[in-house]
């Protein structure tokens, strides 16, 4: 039997073998092929549904300086920002009018927010909110930290594991960084009963086919029941300023492929597909994503959270991406709904 065919037989291959996959990336056939497996388990596992999650971006300060960056420490050029959590629940009011059951709080990795902040602004939302889900997105934290955050109601936690090669962690991290720590965070969430995502970025400087086997098989073992994959976006307070962006296509490939490993997983269409490509979140829901993550942070403060240039959906009010968004997925068939759009091992 073919790679293709034993990823869709059976959802598990070798590294030699993802290898092989990967570089058949140019064959328009194999593409088709797997975007239409991955579009039949996505309908059979959610049907038409795309799920929404709005995203509050509370904090761009960083304790870390990873060097693709853009609100990295070292970027002395920053203008930071923190949400106060009236800032917080204003947004969350915002966006519960507007049908979001998830609100996802982002940040860097920020010693400002305690845990005891943490758990006090976790506890208020789960306490005003107990319908909706609540993911975290900030980084690499104790397990006590974790389990305190857990008890306090927080349900999902995304941590994308960036690359799972350690040579390649080293350069794209300063040397107080440690992929064993990042992999390790992701299993003590995964004990701890969250919902986990991990992801990477497609294209990153120094990134290699070898690279991306690795980082499938790394998905394989972990199972995470969320996959969070966008292009490489440089910025331009880095050191990867001149590196080229990653590929729109090989992203896409590559949602197929993970749609297919873990068919029941939450995969977004991420706002990096839909920078480098005005078309590049309907594109990604074409090919087997099932989640869009539109901004529920205040205007005010959208562009100073600049992970990458050029960002999209950084000028307009919640309720105005919201409707854009509704009709971006409308405009390939799907419907996007306003339910808390668990995980689910079997539907
Ligand atoms: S990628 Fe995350 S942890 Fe690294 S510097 Fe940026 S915000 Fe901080």
């Amino acid at each position: 039997m073919n790679v293709v065919d034993r990823l869709i037989e059976e959802h598990v291959l070798r590294t030699a073998e993802y290898v092989e996959l990967l570089k058949l990336a140019d064959n328009q056939d194999v593409v088709a092929q797997l975007a239409d497996e991955a579009v039949r388990l996505r309908k059979k596992n959610y049907g038409n549904k795309v799920f929404t999650r709005g995203l509050i971006e509370f904090t761009n300060y960083c304790k870390n300086n990873c060097y693709y960056c853009g609100i990295r420490r070292g970027n002395q050029h920053a203008r930071r920002y923190r949400l106060t959590k009236d800032e917080i629940l204003a947004c969350c009011v915002n966006g519960y009018e507007l049908g979001f059951r998830t609100f996802v709080l982002q940040g860097g990795e920020d010693p400002f927010y305690t845990d005891e902040k943490m758990v006090d602004i976790i506890g208020t939302i789960k306490k005003k909110y107990p319908d909706c889900a609540l993911t975290l997105s900030i980084g690499e934290k104790s397990y006590e930290s974790y389990k305190a955050y857990k008890e306090a109601g927080a349900d999902r936690f995304l941590l994308r594991h960036e690359t799972a090669t350690e040579e390649h962690y080293r350069m794209l991290h300063p040397v107080e960084m440690s992929l064993d720590n990042r992999k390790k965070c992701l299993y003590e969430l995964k004990e701890l009963g969250y919902q986990v995502g991990a992801g990477f970025m497609v294209g990153s400087p120094g990134q290699t086919i070898d690279n991306l086997a690795e980082d499938l098989m790394f998905l394989q073992k972990l199972k995470p029941q969320m996959v969070g994959i966008g292009p490489f976006i440089p910025h331009h307070e880095t050191q990867f300023a001149a590196e080229p962006a990653g590929s729109v296509d090989m992203t896409l490939y590559l949602l197929s492929i993970i749609r297919i490993m873990l068919p029941h997983v939450l995969l977004p269409a991420t706002t990096a597909l839909g920078t480098l490509d005005p078309k590049g979140r309907e594109r990604g829901l074409s090919v087997g994503a099932n989640v869009v993550m539109p901004n529920l942070s205040p205007v005010k403060n959208r562009k100073q959270y600049e992970l990458y240039d050029n960002k999209i959906c950084t000028g307009e009010e919640a309720a105005e991406c919201r409707g854009c968004l509704g009709n971006r997925v409308a405009s390939v068939g799907y419907e996007l709904v306003n339910e808390r759009g668990d995980y689910v091992e079997s539907l």
